[in-house]
């Protein structure tokens, strides 16, 4: 059997939204290149309400957004307008700078719930140009008691369209009785729970929980005591060696405190987001 460490998310606040943050965690920065995971709501979004997250910059990552229920309308430097609902995908890619908004649709009155997670550019793409990619189908497979949809990498010999920098996979399981996962041994991976109750080697994962499972395995047995939702992270262990600050995904505090200097000045680098919401400041690194 491999490792198997559980452990509690911590709560947040995000624009309007309280979120369970279950990455970066203390001794475990790092899942593969996912290097952040929100998982917001569930919450009860009025007329007009939403996440209303104004306009904020972002360098050396990819944001990967997905929901459970609701929807929300991403908007970015690059001109992108999309809203997104359950089962589609944004990709935003931010190589050395982007920013984005994500705001409500205006006229979704209902529950809002979903992850937001973060993948770590490598040194080879993380000084490149932005791009955004919004996926409407992704590839499904049926497990035994299972449905997987992969969001990004590949699972189950489906692989997702996403463009993703490294080695690494990303798959929203939907559990409705116990499952044996495939997985690559070379990779290390990590369950985070969004919904229900389940069980691997013993340890209960409810949501907020994270189980980080190591590398070595081909698969893996889940025990499920009710219906649920989990998100499954894997990756070549990242190797290089990461400074993450606010927004920014970087590997100096020179690289961090140039960001932040561009995004309070409000210069050319990171460009301007069409949005009717106020910019969110940069909070200042604490070293300086
Ligand atoms: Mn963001």
């Amino acid at each position: 059997m491999g490792v198997i460490e559980v452990g509690e998310g911590r709560e947040a606040t995000v624009g309007h939204l309280t979120v369970r943050r279950t990455l970066p965690r203390r001794g475990r920065r790092t899942v593969g290149a996912w290097c952040f995971a929100d998982h917001m709501g569930p919450a009860d979004v009025e007329e007009g309400g939403g996440p209303d997250i104004g306009p904020h910059p972002h360098m050396g990552l990819q944001t990967v957004t997905w929901l459970l229920d609701g929807q929300v309308l991403h908007k970015d430097t690059l001109g992108s307008e999309q809203v997104i609902t359950p089962g589609q995908l944004n990709l935003m890619t931010a190589g050395h700078a982007v920013a984005h908004a994500e705001e409500s649709t205006g006229h979704y009155r209902g529950t809002l719930e979903g992850i937001q997670l973060w993948i770590a550019l490598p040194e080879a793409t993380r000084h490149g140009e932005a791009a955004f990619e919004h996926h409407a189908e992704l590839p499904r497979i049926e497990h035994d008691g299972a449905v997987a949809t992969v969001l990004i990498g590949q699972h189950g010999g489906l692989a997702s369209a996403a463009r993703h920098d490294t080695e690494l996979v990303g798959v929203d399981l939907d559990l409705h009785g116990p499952t044996t996962l495939p997985l690559r041994p070379d990779f290390e991976h990590a369950l985070i729970s969004l919904r229900g109750s389940v069980a691997v080697e013993g340890e209960k994962l409810t949501p907020g929980r994270i189980a980080y499972l190591g590398t070595g395995r081909d698969e893996l047995g889940i025990e499920v005591a009710e219906d649920s939702r989990l998100m499954l992270l894997g990756g070549v262990p990242f190797d290089e060696p990461l400074l993450m600050w606010w927004n920014f995904v970087a590997r100096s505090r020179e690289e961090i405190d140039a960001a932040y200097a561009s995004w309070r000045d409000q210069d050319d680098r990171f460009g301007r987001v069409a949005s009717r919401l106020p910019l969110i400041p940069a909070a200042a690194p604490f070293w300086q």
